[in-house]
């Protein structure tokens, strides 16, 4: 449509001085009138035919350049939009183009794979990680485990692909959005190796016990009373096995649960130490193992709950003796240091890797040290109780190790304020 007019007044163009005027209307995409372009003359004048239509075709680009202009605007937009949602995200976002090529890499893929978004741009995907992250399929679904090396370790993803198409149906590019499940892996792997090892450490004493109690049953055998009391000194010490087993579990709950109480007082440490040690040499089965004490001769008194103390001397004891499968001295020492009493177990035994013994004192963590070279069991709990325990006391709980070269797990608690009147006086 075009409009003409001549001496409108309301028109402030023509009331300043302009005659005559021509305009056609600027037109958007869903026919609403965005503007209007006009055209004046100081004198009056007729408008020919052809200048109206030119007028009205330039009216038409412009509204076109107009909406394409809005359009793109709204787009860059979005678009602007979406990167900072995806960089904001949690999750690493992979996409790439349809040959492939990495076209975006979050922040959170950064962080995840380790590899920076400049180093990937570009690259295809597996060229990048040395791993394929395509499925190859033409329409993936659901999550898929997909390993890759970060740095020295190996990282576990849960990796969803989505697939882009183009209007005629080919394959434009694909989305990759991955979590680093790795954590979860290892404790998920710790509590089903937790769970064979508690079933194998309760079944062999449980094995044991019936094998024996079958034994006596046998009403066809006839026991002397030395062979009876060897085979009910089995299911003795045997019981008592289980009930440490179950014990160490009731423990985990209580620490779990914040129940677990200690009864603090002051403890004779030397004469603790002492005990578990005579107890050792009676119940454990030594394989060329020696014990030396070394002690003071006056009492080492410490804030501690005697029974709590002698669990945790009675299993840095055990793991020294089952740590050493090729024998050696087991050291056990006390002495005091300032305004606390240290206790340390030693022995010559596989130690442990550096980089496991920070982890060691986690719960159900077991080194690969002892996994490889002893076939026996373990809870991966009697640490991680230990370091619980003594926290509790005011205590604290370190290791020295060189693997291939013994252990020596120290423990300190507080000083007692008052002495302790000790047996050994
Ligand atoms: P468990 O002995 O039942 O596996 P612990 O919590 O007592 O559980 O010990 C955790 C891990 O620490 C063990 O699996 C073992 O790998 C390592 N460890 C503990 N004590 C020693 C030791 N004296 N020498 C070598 N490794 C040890």
């Amino acid at each position: 449509m075009v409009v003409f007019a001549t001496g409108v007044t309301s028109n402030p163009m023509l009331a300043s001085g302009y005659a005559s005027c021509v305009a056609a209307p600027l037109v958007g995409p869903e026919g609403a009138v965005q503007g209007v372009l006009s055209v004046y003359c100081r004198a009056p004048r007729a408008w020919r035919e052809e200048e109206i239509e030119a007028l009205a075709a330039f009216a038409g680009n412009a509204s076109a350049a107009l909406s394409s202009a809005e359009l793109y605007q709204s787009v860059a937009l979005q678009q602007e939009r979406s990167v900072a949602i995806l960089s904001n995200i949690a999750d690493g976002i992979v996409a790439v183009d349809r040959d492939g090529k990495v076209v975006l890499w979050n922040s959170a893929a950064e962080r995840i794979t380790g590899v920076p978004g400049e180093e990937a741009q570009g690259r295809p995907p597996a060229e990048v990680l040395q791993r394929e992250l395509e499925s190859g399929e033409e329409a993936p679904a659901g999550e898929r485990l997909v390993s890759l090396r970060r740095g020295g370790e190996e990282i576990w993803l849960s990796l969803t692909e989505a697939v882009m198409r183009d209007p005629a149906g080919a394959v434009a590019g694909r989305i990759f959005a991955f979590r680093d499940i790795s954590a979860e892996r290892v404790v998920e792997e710790m509590k089903s190796e937790f769970v064979s090892n508690v079933s194998r450490e309760l079944r062999s004493p449980l094995t044991s016990i019936y094998g024996f109690a079958e034994t006596l049953l046998r009403g066809d055998v006839e026991f002397g009373e030395e062979e009876r009391g060897t085979f009910l000194g089995y299911i003795a010490s045997e019981a008592g096995r289980l009930t440490a087993i179950v014990d160490r579990l009731l423990a985990v709950a209580q620490l779990d649960s914040g129940d677990l109480q200690v009864q603090v007082a002051p403890t004779d440490v030397g004469e603790l130490v002492s005990e578990v040690v005579a107890a050792a040499k009676q119940s454990l089965v030594l394989d060329g193992h020696e014990f030396v004490l070394d002690l003071p001769p006056e009492p080492l008194a410490a804030d501690a709950d005697r029974e709590k103390l002698r669990q945790i001397v009675t299993d840095l004891v055990e793991n020294a003796v089952r740590y050493s499968p090729g024998g050696g001295t087991v050291t056990v020492s006390a002495r005091r240091r300032d305004d606390s009493v240290e206790v340390s177990v030693q022995d010559e035994g596989i130690g442990i890797p550096q980089a496991e013994q920070g982890r060691i004192f986690a719960k159900f963590y077991r080194a690969e040290t002892g996994r490889r070279e002893l076939a026996g069991g373990g809870t991966g709990l009697g640490l991680f109780i230990a370091k619980e325990l003594l926290a509790a006391m005011r205590g604290r709980i370190w290791v020295r190790s060189l693997e291939g070269d013994g252990s020596t797990f120290s423990f300190s608690l507080p000083l007692a304020a008052r002495p302790v009147l000790s047996e050994r006086e």
